[in-house]
């Protein structure tokens, strides 16, 4: 489990990570969301003992990371797979963690087979490797000592469908056995395929936080329409509160509601159904779009 409580960084004035709590459970799979820029390398260096917190606390399985005696049995860590040194061999890189650790050699080639790179793969230097071979690798040494806790930084980054998909059976299972898991992105669709909790954070603060299902949970009624400003007319004129979405309306009604003001002006719909999900897509296209005017302004 990992407990992060009221922690605070500042760089000089200003506050990379602000008060921010939250816990990732075993068994689960907990998703850290956020524009570039949100503040979740940070939190996640501060975790692992790279970068001291400012006030607050960060616990893995009840301590801190630099009181673990061999952390890496007990929290697997990847925070960013292009920093494996260039000249090394995957197979090296994952002989030096396991010799690090005093674990048996058998375990490097069940750690290659477990993220799919072939021998000849672990045999070749990490500079000639693809960024999702690399993803896979840091896995790998992540993995190699059974730690019942795993911390990963943007690991879907460079990974194709494919990739992504082998990676969240590969989290799925591990947190089935009762490992928790948190890993981090700043793409909503990703995450929201991998994670069953979701942490959502902006500008360095905690904006939601909760399961997946209650963040996904209906929020409205989702429509589409080939004339738009029509449709927007009728709802304004029942007196429905909505907003617009890239190529759809969130109305803050049920879907029948929404198809009978619909019915009455003559508007006719592509799509109606019930808003899963968007709710949480708007507040992310709104942290996001405040990240990017800041980055405009600075
Ligand atoms: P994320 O991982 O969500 O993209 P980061 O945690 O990397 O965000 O960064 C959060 C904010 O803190 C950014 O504005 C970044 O520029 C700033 N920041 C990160 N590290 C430092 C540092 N060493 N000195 C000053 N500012 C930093």
């Amino acid at each position: 489990m990992i407990t992060v409580d009221s922690l605070t960084k500042r760089y000089g004035g200003f506050t990379a990570v602000d008060d921010v709590s939250f816990t990732a459970r075993p068994g689960r799979v907990t998703g850290f969301l956020g524009p570039n820029g949100a503040g979740k390398s940070t939190t996640m260096r501060i975790m692992v003992g790279l970068t001291p917190a400012t006030s607050g606390t960060a616990e893995v399985s009840g301590r801190r990371f630099a009181d673990l005696p061999n952390p890496g049995l007990e929290v697997g860590v990847l925070l960013d797979a292009s920093a494996q040194h260039a000249g090394r061999t995957g197979r090296e890189i994952l002989t030096i963690a396991q010799r690090t650790m005093g674990l048996p050699r058998h375990r490097v080639d069940e750690m290659l087979d477990r993220v799919s790179l072939t021998p000849t793969e672990a045999g070749r230097r990490v500079r000639n490797y693809s960024l999702g071979m690399r993803q896979r690798l840091g896995i790998a040494t992540a993995l190699l000592g059974e730690p019942e806790v795993l911390i990963l930084d943007e690991p879907a980054n460079g990974l194709d469908p494919a990739g992504i998909r082998w990676m969240r059976d590969l989290l799925r299972g591990y947190a089935d056995q009762g490992g928790t898991v948190l890993l981090s992105s700043h793409l909503l669709h990703e995450i929201e395929v991998i994670a069953d909790d979701l942490v959502v954070i902006g500008q360095g603060r905690i904006v939601a936080q909760g399961t997946k299902a209650e963040l996904l949970a209906s929020a409205g009624t989702l429509v589409r329409t080939r004339d738009v400003p029509a449709l927007a007319d009728a709802l304004a004129a029942a007196g429905l509160t909505f907003s617009h979405l890239t190529d759809a309306l969130r109305v803050e009604a049920d879907p029948d509601v929404v198809g009978q003001v619909a019915l009455g002006a003559g508007v006719a719909l592509t799509e109606l159904r019930a808003a899963d999900g968007a709710g949480l897509e708007e507040m992310f296209l709104e942290l996001t779009a405040e990240t990017q005017r800041e980055g405009v302004a600075a």
